[in-house]
């Protein structure tokens, strides 16, 4: 019988940088069963022996940092460079992971209360099993990682799923990590089209699906799931905003507004792409934006468009948006497959689709807004709330902001400076997904809190869960409350 293979392509010259299998509903049915012992295997292992693991596999991915860099950079387009900033990256999170996971989950004893006086409380964070990662190709290891190395570091065992556009990276990364845990699959990966991700997430006997990518496509995953009640941690991609407020350090924000629309090709679900500026500086700042923008260039600062498809909706967002909007860079003419060139436009109306969905392109819409607040307010409306930026050169004024800011998280004077922070958690509400990745909350949502209370002795006159139980002992729990709870303060 023959396997059925798809190919990877290098987006900026069509070369097969490499041929997978399209994995069948049997292999991914094997490999989950693979997963699942060797789940009970590596949860089985003292904390310290999984922890000495997890930093040599972070040792082993950074020895193989420049050759990992060199196929992101075959199977997205994406410079070397930022092939190897994302993959830094991802390791700075196994190393937190894998150093933090026995603080943040191990045994600890909380306090009973005055009732549970005669108890002993305990509270720690046990594995689920298999984790399923279904991940996107726009950071192929960054974005992945973010649930695969907390998943294994809570004591999980991981299948992974890559994207159809990026599978070799998927596939390295799990070699890697056999060179660091040779006795189990603890970390597998299956290669396939999104049909391969659907048999991932409908396998009962996968506990959690962790999924990137879009909104439309986390809704199915979601409902495959809801099957057999499995929970899901979605990251689904924002519309993110960026505020310059009126006391910013203009040519600061400027750089950074740029950096964060435009490197990836835009292709970063937690990039810049509606920028509200404050009345006061809007001219100063657009003329350090257009200055600046002059010497950016597609196919040398950033790569090409990596998902040939995008190229449609980033026309189309383009074309309506210049209609009633004014060009400051580019416009219609910046899209030339497989490379778009740096698109700014002016006032394009709030509900035009270059400001309401997401555009995987080096495309922003700017806006003048009367003050901060109306910028905030503009930033809000959207479904929506993955990330966003602040800049201002007032630190409480920016932190007021960047709480109300309808986000999972908000850079200030800064660009996506959250992501390289590992005990921050990642991830959006509304129609950015929900769930975390990174730090504390990250490693929780792969684990399962376990509660236990252990009967020290027996309370004295007071056995309230026993049918033996009698007025008086009413009475003194009532005479307890009272005094514990009873008292009103005003
Ligand atoms: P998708 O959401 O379709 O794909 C994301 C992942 O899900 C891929 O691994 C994909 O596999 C897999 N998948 C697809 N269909 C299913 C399914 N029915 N069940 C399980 N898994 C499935 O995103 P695209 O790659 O098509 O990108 C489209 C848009 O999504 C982008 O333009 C962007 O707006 C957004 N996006 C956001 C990302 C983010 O970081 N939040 C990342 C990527 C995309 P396969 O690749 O094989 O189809």
């Amino acid at each position: 019988m023959t396997t059925l293979t798809f190919d990877s392509l290098n987006p900026a010259t069509g070369e097969v940088v490499g041929s997978h299998p399209k994995q069948s509903a049997d292999a991914v049915r094997e490999a989950v069963g693979r997963a699942e012992q060797a789940a009970t295997w590596w949860a089985g292992l003292a904390p310290t022996e999984r922890r000495r693991r997890l930093l040599d596999y972070k040792a082993v991915l950074t020895q193989h940092l420049k050759e990992l860099s060199g196929l992101v950079h075959d199977e997205t387009g994406k410079p070397v460079g930022d092939a190897t900033l994302e993959i830094v990256l991802a390791i700075t999170h196994l190393d937190w992971a894998a150093r933090n996971a026995v603080k943040v989950l191990g045994r600890r004893r909380v306090s009973t209360g005055m009732i549970g006086l005669n108890l002993a409380a305990t509270l720690e964070y046990l594995p689920l099993g298999v984790v399923g990662v279904i991940g996107p190709w726009n950071y192929p290891v960054f974005t992945p990682m973010g649930s695969i190395a907390y998943a294994l570091a809570a004591g999980n065992a991981v299948v992974f799923k890559p994207s159809e556009l990026t599978p070799g990276v998927g596939v390295r990364l799990a070699e890697l990590f056999a060179e660091s845990v040779p006795e189990q699959p603890v970390f597998q990966t299956v290669t396939g089209l999104g049909e391969t991700g659907a048999l991932l997430a409908k396998d009962p006997r996968v506990k959690k699906v962790a999924f990137t990518g879009s909104t439309a496509t986390a809704k199915r995953v979601m409902a495959a799931c809801a099957e057999n009640l499995t929970p899901i941690v979605a990251e689904c991609g924002g519309k993110d905003a960026f505020i310059v407020d009126a006391d910013a350090d203009l040519k600061a924000a400027a750089d950074a507004c740029l950096w964060g629309a435009m490197s990836n090709a835009g292709q970063t679900c937690v990039g810049v792409e509606r920028v509200y500026v404050v009345d006061a500086v809007y001219e100063t700042f657009m003329r350090e934006l257009s200055d600046r923008v002059a010497t950016v260039k597609a196919g040398e600062d950033y790569g090409p468009i990596t998902m040939p498809g995008q190229l449609d909706i980033i026309r189309r967002h383009i074309d309506d948006a210049t209609k009633s909007g004014k060009v400051v860079t580019g416009g219609p003419d910046s899209v030339r497959a497989p490379y778009v060139d740096p698109v700014i436009i002016e006032d394009v109306p709030e509900d035009s689709p270059a400001v309401r969905e997401e555009t995987f392109g080096p495309t922003i819409t700017v806006r003048r807004t009367r003050d901060a607040q109306q910028a905030l307010e503009l930033a809000n409306a959207s479904a929506y709330g993955l990330a966003g930026t602040i800049f201002s050169g007032n630190a409480r004024r920016a932190m007021e902001l960047a709480r109300l800011m309808r986000t999972g998280m908000t850079a200030v004077n800064s660009v996506i400076s959250f992501a390289g922070v590992p005990a921050l958690p990642f991830g959006g509400i509304g129609d950015s997904g929900f769930g975390r990745i990174h730090g504390a909350d990250g490693l929780r949502e792969f684990a399962r809190p376990k509660a236990i209370s252990r009967q020290r002795f027996a309370m004295p006159g007071m056995n309230l869960t026993s049918f033996s139980r009698g007025p008086a002992d009413l009475e003194r729990l009532i005479r307890l409350v009272t005094f514990l709870h009873g008292r009103r303060k005003r």
